[in-house]
């Protein structure tokens, strides 16, 4: 195991900046910031991160681990 890693997994202390949610997704900023955000708020912001040459820490497919709950509506079938 490679323990040198700068970043560690998230965890329920970690916080959304915009909702307060559990934080799913770390964003390093280039000048050394960092953002939380939950998976909903995360895939709305990093998009625009990535073209910032921000690194993106996602770890929101654990969500969908703890959360296999129900699915309120299917993704629009690919065309
Ligand atoms: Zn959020």
């Amino acid at each position: 195991m490679n323990t040198t890693l700068a970043t560690s997994p998230l965890n329920v202390a970690d916080r959304c900046d915009r909702c307060g949610a559990q934080a799913y997704v770390r964003v390093m900023l280039a000048n050394g910031g960092e953002l939380l955000f939950c998976a909903h708020h995360g895939r709305e912001h990093t998009p625009a991160l990535n073209s910032a040459e921000a690194t993106i820490q996602d770890e929101s497919d654990r969500l969908h681990a703890q959360q296999a709950r129900s699915t309120s509506s299917p993704p629009s079938p690919p065309s």
